[in-house]
């Protein structure tokens, strides 16, 4: 993976530093991309782009925007909001750290608008942003905006992908914006570099299924908007692969043997490869 990263790196630093971009992971060629907008319920849209999901709410109060993928796509990110409504963007929330989910913060703290974050989101991207790029109001509890007759509850999640992770609640379009917590197109994504973790993981799964109800559309950070079910599915395939993994790890099983073992089998048919899931899996089962 560094491999690829660093040699998309050196292709692209050119262009790079063209736009102006803060992220250096900002590295691909978006030229082609459509960022596409989606209704989901009541006024509350996302985007699908290159990157984490965007969710957007419009109404008469303005636009609510959570997580900007990445900042070469930021104009087409806006002409796509600007489709749906063109009042003023008075809040940009971030889900979580990743490149793919902030990477447009830069462009959008330059036009001055307002981000919000978790603390932890903003102490880790101190280090990696400029200041513009940095949430300028943080929060370690819920939060709630009240606009276009909508009450937008932002509620911090347990470690689960990362250390500071939030699902934002749409109360009246009955939608939850999850982030990489929840994603229907892979095996959970356990950011242990970033402080996520596995009981992290399953306690914010039980939360998210806890807010919804048999209505509520769950927006993931990556993939299809989806059910309390589908999320209650997600869930448990979450427990069972931790008590196999659990079980392999006491018989004294190496990682090699546990991948051999194919404790996923049942499940890759649906979510895919799980060889970066299983990494984080074993290495909080096993301490190694
Ligand atoms: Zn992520």
């Amino acid at each position: 993976m560094k491999t690829i990263t660093n040699r998309f790196f050196t292709l692209a630093s050119g262009l790079l530093l063209a736009a102006g971009a803060g992220s250096a992971l900002a590295q691909r060629d978006y030229s082609n991309v459509e960022v596409v907008p989606h209704h989901v319920a009541g006024n509350y849209y996302y985007l699908e782009g290159a990157g984490g999901n965007i969710g957007v709410s419009i109404g008469d109060d303005g636009v609510i925007m959570i997580d900007d993928q990445f900042a070469p796509l930021t104009d087409k990110i806006l002409a796509a909001i600007r489709s749906l409504d063109d009042g003023p963007i008075r809040f940009v929330i971030n889900t979580h750290v990743h490149p793919d989910h902030v990477g447009g913060n830069e462009n959008l703290g330059r036009m001055g608008l307002l981000i919000l974050a978790r603390d932890e989101v903003r102490v880790r991207l101190e280090s990696q942003l400029p200041e513009v790029a940095l949430p300028v109001m943080t929060y370690s509890e819920s939060i709630t905006i009240h606009l276009n007759d909508d009450e937008v509850t932002t509620i911090p999640v347990p470690p689960a992908h990362t250390d500071g992770d939030s699902y934002i609640y749409f109360r009246n379009a009955d939608v939850i914006h999850a982030g990489d917590v929840f994603r229907t197109v892979a095996f959970p994504v356990i950011d242990q570099g970033n402080g996520g973790t596995l009981d992290g993981t399953i306690d914010g799964l039980a939360l998210l299924i806890g807010m919804a109800g048999p209505n509520t559309m769950i927006v993931p950070g990556h993939g299809v908007p989806s059910s309390r079910e589908d999320v209650m599915e997600f869930r448990d395939m979450v427990l069972d692969v931790k008590a196999r993994v659990q079980a392999l790890v006491a018989q004294g099983m190496s990682f090699e043997q546990v991948m051999a073992a194919r404790p996923t089998a049942q499940y890759e048919a649906k979510w895919g490869d799980p060889e970066r899931f299983l990494t984080a899996v074993y290495s909080e089962l096993s301490g190694n």
